[in-house]
């Protein structure tokens, strides 16, 4: 039932501007695509054209084997979820749901059974004869989530449906979404700017910027090794430092920072002359007499920020390099404003950018 979505050269233009560059993806039937990036960079131009709701400028559309880009969205029969959900106000959970079935002509007993299926699994049986406004903010997202699948359809497409939310509902609603794709096993097109809620939620992850597509990977693919600059900054904190590669020890490069700093990095690109080095600051240790990594610098610690589970805290280097660590719980007792310490990390940890 559930079908993969295809986009080839896709690309939009309003007026002048260009909302989307010529932009190619395949999402594999059954996954759950996130497409990550800030406002703006043009998410939800690209979930437009695969609904049908913006014709392209140029560029095809594909779901399953069928081309579609000229089709107009009810004869996609695309599942959507959007911020704004608007459930009709005068009819009831079980009203507003069965509605998508009704469109269709789905006879009254078979399209009932449906619909109780779905309630139960969004957990909703129990408000069946309430109206919205009877509904907290969660419950009638969750109807909403219902009546974009009621139907069945091939794909479901996500624009920030979370976002008007508190964070408590937010990770709810997450899981009631991943545990509903779970259980229909439904291709998944997800649009947000959330990282963590990227990260936790898809099979694989796009990263768009200016209406380009930055790298496409699966979670840990993009958090561990991201290809750019950008991505790199974009996803999780990290630690960029600027600097030259000045030789190499086999296939590690011995890079000169900005600051002068030297630390070594294993790369298998003898390319790279002119680089970025990223490094997360939950990889950075405190060097210790059992703990001697092969990359160690000497700084003093600066803003020092508790919480709870760890602690953030600045290192910066004699040679006036900047870097942030993350402290264990194990590691905050010992650590203080204005204390002089090596930290230290691995010649593997840590990703060589271009530039
Ligand atoms: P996102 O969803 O990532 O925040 P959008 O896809 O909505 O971004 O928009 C991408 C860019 O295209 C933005 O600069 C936006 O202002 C512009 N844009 C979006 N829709 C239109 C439109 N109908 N007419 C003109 N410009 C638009
Ligand atoms: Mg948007």
């Amino acid at each position: 039932m559930s079908l993969s979505v295809e986009v080839r050269n896709l690309k939009k233009k309003y007026g002048e501007y260009i909302a989307l560059k010529p932009t190619s993806l395949e999402i594999k039937n059954g996954e759950f695509f996130t497409i990550l990036g800030p406002s703006g960079s043009g998410k939800t131009t690209l979930l437009k054209l695969i609904s049908g709701f913006e014709k392209p400028t140029n560029g095809s559309v594909f779901i399953g084997e069928n081309e579609v880009t000229h089709a107009p969205p009810h004869k996609r029969g695309i599942g959507m979820l959007f911020q704004s959900y608007a459930l009709f106000p005068h009819l009831t959970v079980f009203e507003n749901i069965i509605f998508p079935l009704k469109m269709r002509k789905m006879p009254k007993d078979a399209a009932t059974k449906k619909v109780d299926k779905v309630l139960e699994l969004v957990q909703l049986s129990s408000f069946k004869n309430r109206y919205p406004h009877q509904l907290s903010g969660g419950q009638r997202q969750r109807v909403a989530l219902a009546r974009a699948v009621v139907f069945d359809p091939p794909v479901l497409l996500l624009d920030e449906p979370l976002g008007a939310l508190d964070k408590q509902l937010r990770l709810q609603m997450q899981f009631e979404i991943k545990k509903l794709q779970d259980n229909l096993k439904i291709t998944t097109i997800s649009v947000t700017h959330d990282q963590e809620e990227a990260l936790t939620m898809s099979s694989r992850i796009c990263i768009i910027n200016d209406g380009e597509i930055e790298q496409t990977g699966t979670p840990r693919e993009i958090y561990e090794k991201p290809q750019n600059r950008f991505v790199a900054d974009f996803i999780g904190e990290t630690n960029l430092l600027t600097g030259e590669i000045i030789g190499w020890d086999e296939e590690i490069a011995i890079i000169k920072t900005k600051h002068g700093e030297i630390i070594r990095s294993l790369t298998f690109n003898k390319e790279l002359k002119e680089i970025t080095f990223a490094i997360r600051p939950e990889l950075i240790s405190i060097v210790s007499a059992v703990n001697q990594p092969e990359n160690i610098l000497k700084g003093t610690v600066r803003d020092i920020v508790y919480m709870g589970e760890s602690s953030k805290c600045k290192i910066v280097t004699e040679n006036g390099e900047t870097m942030t660590i993350k402290l264990t719980p194990k590691e905050i007792p010992f650590v203080n404003e204005g204390q002089v310490l090596q930290i230290g990390w691995e010649v593997n940890e840590g990703t060589l950018l271009n530039k």
